[in-house]
């Protein structure tokens, strides 16, 4: 990428307008957003649930239908122990090349689903891969649902090393930012494009993690923890 194409880039992602998706949060606390996508997971999710509890951090949870709808009790388990849930998806297919009425449509069925199964309203949507174009985005939006997208992340969908990942999770690690990581991994089962889940302890992930941005002094918090003292600050994001 040419150095001006960067930059423009970089501008847009910081001065979205109304096609803003939610990139950071402007906080004067020492917080960042910790987000877990793709779950949730038989048994990293819980494992992750302690480690937070352990910390005292709260964390929103993007959470895919094909996963929520088999393990409707971590939904609730979820929620009990404070932690926000969001929609990724009804499952981990792109939308940013799928017509208006089509993501319009799955995607306000997996909110009204998601929202029932959980309990609690919804607010948030991740898309998958970070990928959404102009109509997903709009499509989106009348869904009743914010785009959230992020800065940093732990590099926990691919093959690295656990230093490689804190290194990476690191990269932009300043008050609130907000940090894509992953409770669990988007097969093939759940209309994911790969099928080879990378090997690593997402528990002790965690935990380094929180020990390397709480060094920076930073806390996490939950995307809604964070808007009670901050604003959402929004930037142009479109990659299909
Ligand atoms: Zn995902």
């Amino acid at each position: 990428m040419t150095g001006v194409k960067a930059a423009a880039k970089r501008f847009l992602r910081s001065h979205g307008g109304p096609l803003g998706s939610i990139v950071r949060v402007r906080t004067d606390r020492p917080e960042f957003v910790l987000t877990y996508d793709d779950g949730p997971d038989p048994t990293e999710t819980a494992r992750i649930l302690e480690v937070l509890r352990d910390h005292s951090c709260t964390a929103t949870f993007f959470v895919l239908m094909t996963r929520a709808r088999t393990s409707t009790s971590l939904l609730h388990e979820i929620r009990a122990a404070g932690h926000e849930i969001a929609l990724h998806g009804p499952d981990h297919r792109p939308i940013s090349r799928l017509g208006y009425t089509v993501v319009r449509e799955r995607t306000s069925a997996a909110r009204a689903e998601l929202e029932d199964l959980a309990g609690v309203p919804v607010r948030w949507y991740r898309p998958p891969y970070g990928l959404q174009s102009l109509s997903s985005f709009r499509a989106v939006k009348a869904s009743g649902l914010e785009p959230v997208l992020w800065g940093p992340t732990a590099w926990d969908s691919r093959e690295a090393t656990m230093e490689q990942r804190i290194a990476r999770a690191l990269r932009g690690a300043e008050k609130g930012a907000i940090l894509l990581s992953h409770d669990s991994y988007a097969g093939y089962a759940d209309g994911g494009r790969s099928d080879s889940p990378p090997s690593v302890d997402r528990r002790d992930l965690a935990t380094r993690v929180l020990a390397a941005y709480r060094e920076r002094g930073l806390h996490a918090r939950s995307l809604a923890d964070a808007l009670t003292s901050g604003t959402p600050i929004k930037g142009i994001w479109f990659t299909r």
